[in-house]
C-alpha cells in the first residue's frame, strides 16, 4: 500500500518535451517509489518520442509526411488524442486547431524567425481541422491537402500528465502531483492540507497573480511569455490564432482548472485565442471548468464560479 504510517514524500524533477517536469507523491516503500518515479520519467519520454514534431522518427512526423498521400494507420493512443483535439476544435469554433502548424512550423522563436505576410496568406486556409479526417474503423488519419501539418503542443503535455497520474493511481498512490511545463494535475492532499499552486504574473516572473489552495484538479496555464521574440515592439509568440495565422494578441495569460489535464491544456490554449469575452462565455457554460485570464492591458478576469466562491 502506498499509504501508511511509514509514508514519506518523494519528488523528482527532470527535463522532457523541451521543458521542466516534476513528479511528487507519498509512498511507504522507498524501492517501490523509486520504481514509480522511473516509470513516470519513461512515460513522458515515450510520449515525447511518439508525438514530437522535432523528431523525424516520431509517429507524428510520419503522419505529417504521409497523411496527405494516403490514410496512415496510427496507434490507438494517438488516434484518441487526435479525436479529442478535433472535439476541442468543434467546441471552440476552430480557436483550438492542431493544424495551426502549417503556419506554426515557419516560426523559430530562438532564431527570431517568422513567416512573412505572403507565406501566411498562402497557408492560412490550410489551418483547418476539417481537413483532418479520422477513420475509427481503421484507426487511420488522412489530410485532404499536402500543406496540412499538425502539432500537439497545445494538448500533448496535458495528455502526458494524465497518463502519469494514471500510472500512480494504478499503483495505489493517493496523494500526488505531476507537472510538465504549464500543465499540472494533483490528486489527494499534501500532508493533510490542500496543495497551493501559484500562477505566474505574465510580466513579472517574481510575482504571482494567484496562489490557490486546491485538491483533485488539473490546472494549465498558457502564456505569451513562454516562447516569444519581439520585433518593432510586437511580441511574436507560440500561440497562433487560426483565423489570422498570427500570434493571438488579446491575452497575456490564460489558466484553466478542470478535472483532467488534457482538457485543461486544450482549453487554456483555446481561451488564449478566444480572448476574455468569448473565452469566459465558453468556460461559464461548462460545468467543472474554471478560468483565470489576464488581458493585454494586464487586467485580471475570473470565471463566474470562482467569483462566487470567494
Ligand atoms: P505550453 O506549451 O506552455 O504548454 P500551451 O499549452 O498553451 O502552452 O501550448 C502552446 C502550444 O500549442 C504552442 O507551442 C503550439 O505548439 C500549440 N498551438 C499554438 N496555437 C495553437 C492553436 N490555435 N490550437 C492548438 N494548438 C496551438
Ligand atoms: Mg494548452
Ligand atoms: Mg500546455
Amino acid at each position: 500500500l502506498a499509504q501508511g504510517v511509514n509514508a514519506q514524500w518523494f519528488n523528482h524533477s527532470f527535463e522532457v518535451m523541451g521543458t521542466q517536469a516534476k513528479v511528487e507523491f507519498e509512498h511507504s516503500d522507498e524501492a517501490e517509489a523509486q520504481k514509480l518515479i522511473a516509470q513516470v520519467v519513461d512515460e513522458m519520454h515515450r510520449i515525447d518520442r511518439a508525438m514530437s514534431p522535432y523528431k523525424e522518427s516520431s509517429e507524428l512526423s510520419k503522419v505529417n509526411r504521409e497523411a496527405a498521400i494516403k490514410p496512415v494507420v496510427i496507434t490507438p493512443e494517438l488516434f484518441q488524442l487526435l479525436q479529442r483535439s478535433l472535439y476541442f476544435s468543434r467546441l471552440t469554433n476552430g480557436a483550438f486547431d492542431i493544424s495551426f502548424s502549417s503556419v506554426g512550423y515557419l516560426y523559430d522563436y530562438r532564431e527570431s524567425k517568422r513567416p512573412d505576410e505572403k507565406q501566411i496568406t498562402e497557408l492560412k486556409d490550410y489551418i483547418d481541422y476539417r481537413r483532418i479526417q479520422l477513420d475509427e474503423s481503421k484507426s487511420s488519419v488522412f489530410f485532404t491537402d499536402k500543406r496540412v501539418k499538425i502539432d500537439l503542443g497545445g494538448i500533448g503535455k496535458g495528455h502526458a500528465v494524465d497518463r502519469c497520474i494514471q500510472i500512480l493511481q494504478k499503483a495505489g498512490v493517493k496523494n500526488a502531483y505531476v507537472n510538465s511545463g504549464g500543465d499540472s494535475r494533483l490528486i489527494g492532499k499534501k500532508a493533510d492540507r490542500l496543495w497551493y499552486i501559484g500562477i505566474k504574473h505574465p510580466r513579472d516572473e517574481n510575482k504571482l497573480i494567484a496562489n490557490l489552495p486546491l485538491e483533485e484538479i488539473s490546472l494549465s496555464t498558457s502564456g505569451d511569455y513562454e516562447r516569444f521574440f519581439e520585433e518593432d515592439g510586437v511580441r511574436y509568440h507560440h500561440i497562433i490564432d487560426p483565423k489570422t495565422g498570427k500570434s493571438a494578441w488579446e491575452i497575456q495569460s490564460a489558466t484553466i482548472l478542470a478535472n483532467d489535464s488534457t482538457t485543461a491544456d486544450a482549453l487554456s490554449t483555446s481561451i488564449f485565442v478566444l480572448g476574455v469575452e468569448k473565452g469566459m462565455a465558453l468556460v461559464n457554460n461548462m460545468p467543472d471548468v474554471s478560468a483565470i485570464m489576464v488581458n493585454k492591458h494586464g487586467k485580471l478576469f475570473i470565471s463566474k464560479d470562482l467569483a462566487s466562491s470567494n
